[in-house]
């Protein structure tokens, strides 16, 4: 079970933690990627949460049945005080559980909060029914169900408890010296109700790890460039804005370097296509490479265009960054006939260094690279273009001015 084979299958060239997982199944219903197994895990509670809350609401409007059928069809309401205590303790159970659950202070509580309340709400069920005994042994099954299915614990607590609540139950009888047919025959239906719970609970839990593994892979697919695997213009976009939005709050500075392939028609005109999407990727691998910060990204912009995305530097590390970039590249040993004085691969790149004001939006930075990258690229390419205080005086939308365009089309 929980092979991909009848799931969604990643592209053979993604590679992740979660795509391997799927690959490798996860028939112990753990991930062996810790992180994976954290996400999945904080995801399950946050979903289970939403269910917790309904399955009370359902839960307390079955009780208020119970007590009605108790003291208006079968007038067992003998001692209404005693009655009375009971509901009321249980009641006060119920929506401390429900405030433990809904409550977003206690989110990092939210599991042992569950684990506990669960295991002292169905001990109270398994010692109610053992002394008062008004329907015994199909309210254990219930708990044991709702213990599997309806709380939100995974498969492995739940199943402790299931078996615990079993246990407490038949232990109860024992000591109360109860007929021992009834003893057998309790013993044999709360084994049967595990077994069903644990069986439903873990294709759930199952299910549920597929799901949320699909769920990343698409998202992982949907922000990675096709050939090259590195982040697509769609991630970018999405990171530039979040990272605008926190240099602003944390006043640090951001780095945008725009990477283009010099003369990449004429390589792919001279070795073909194929031979240039190797070099893509090549290129894309190497740029990744040079940019390893945690805040840091590269992604593929467009075409033979990459993006890189610096957080908190000043000009000197923007050097370091683009000098290793273009040492790297030129390591690759990747020929292009075209390009002169040097006949190796080369880039052009331009860069845009700033300190984002809430006043401005990240246009302005895309806008100042790219006149930088033009820079680069009319001081004979395979140079690098900074540009940084010129960010003060850039009026965003005014693209170059006129008379530049018209000697450029010229
Ligand atoms: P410049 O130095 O001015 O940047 O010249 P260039 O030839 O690199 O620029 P130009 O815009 O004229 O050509 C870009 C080329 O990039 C044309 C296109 O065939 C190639 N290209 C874009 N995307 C891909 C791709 O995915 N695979 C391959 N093999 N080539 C691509
Ligand atoms: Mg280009
Ligand atoms: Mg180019």
């Amino acid at each position: 079970m929980s092979k991909s084979s009848a799931h969604f299958r990643p592209s053979p060239a993604h590679d992740s933690a979660a795509a391997r997982q799927l690959q490798q199944g996860y028939p112990w219903l753990r991930f062996s990627d810790a992180t994976l197994e954290q996400d999945f895990r904080e995801n399950h509670h946050r979903h289970s949460r939403r269910l917790v809350s309904l399955y009370l609401g359902i839960f307390a409007l079955l009780v208020l049945a119970l007590v009605a059928v108790d003291q208006w069809v079968l007038h067992r309401a003998d001692n209404v005080l005693l009655k009375a205590i009971q509901y009321s303790a249980f009641f006060t159970l119920m929506v401390s559980v429900a405030i433990a659950v809904t409550e977003n202070r206690f989110t990092r509580y939210y599991p042992l909060v569950v684990q506990c309340l669960a295991t002292s709400l169905s001990m109270f069920v398994v010692g109610y029914e053992l002394i008062d005994r008004p329907s015994g042994i199909p309210t254990i099954v219930l708990t044991i169900f709702s213990l599997y299915l309806f709380v939100g614990m995974r498969f492995v607590i739940a199943l402790c408890l299931g078996v615990s609540v079993m246990v407490a139950y038949l232990a109860g009888m024992k000591l109360m010296q109860l007929p021992a047919p009834e003893l057998i025959y309790d013993s044999c239906v709360l084994l049967l109700a595990n077994v069903v719970g644990a069986t439903a609970a873990y294709m759930l839990e199952n299910l549920q790890r597929t799901a949320f593994l699909e769920a990343r892979l698409l998202t992982e697919m949907a922000n990675r460039d096709g050939l090259t695997g590195i982040h697509n213009r769609r991630a970018f976009d999405e990171r530039l804005h979040l990272l605008w939005e926190q240099a602003i709050r944390e006043q640090q500075s951001i780095a945008l370097l725009l990477i283009d392939i010099d003369h990449f028609k004429a390589f792919n005109d001279c070795f073909g296509h194929q031979a240039g999407d190797h070099c893509l990727k090549k290129v894309a691998e190497t740029i990744a490479t040079a940019t390893r910060r945690p805040l840091d990204m590269s992604a593929r912009y467009g075409g033979e265009e990459f993006a890189v995305l610096l957080y908190d530097v000043n000009r000197k590390h923007v050097e370091q960054v683009t000098a290793n970039i273009q040492a790297a590249l030129k390591q690759l040993g990747l020929s292009n006939p075209v390009s002169i004085p040097e006949p190796h691969l080369t880039v052009s790149i331009g860069v845009a260094c700033v300190v984002p004001h809430k006043s401005r939006t990240s246009y302005g930075v895309v806008q100042l690279a790219d006149e930088a990258l033009y820079a680069a690229k009319e001081a004979g390419r395979n140079q690098v273009v900074i540009r940084d205080v010129e960010y003060a005086d850039l009026t965003t939308g005014a693209f170059r001015n006129a008379n530049n365009l018209i000697r450029r089309l010229g």
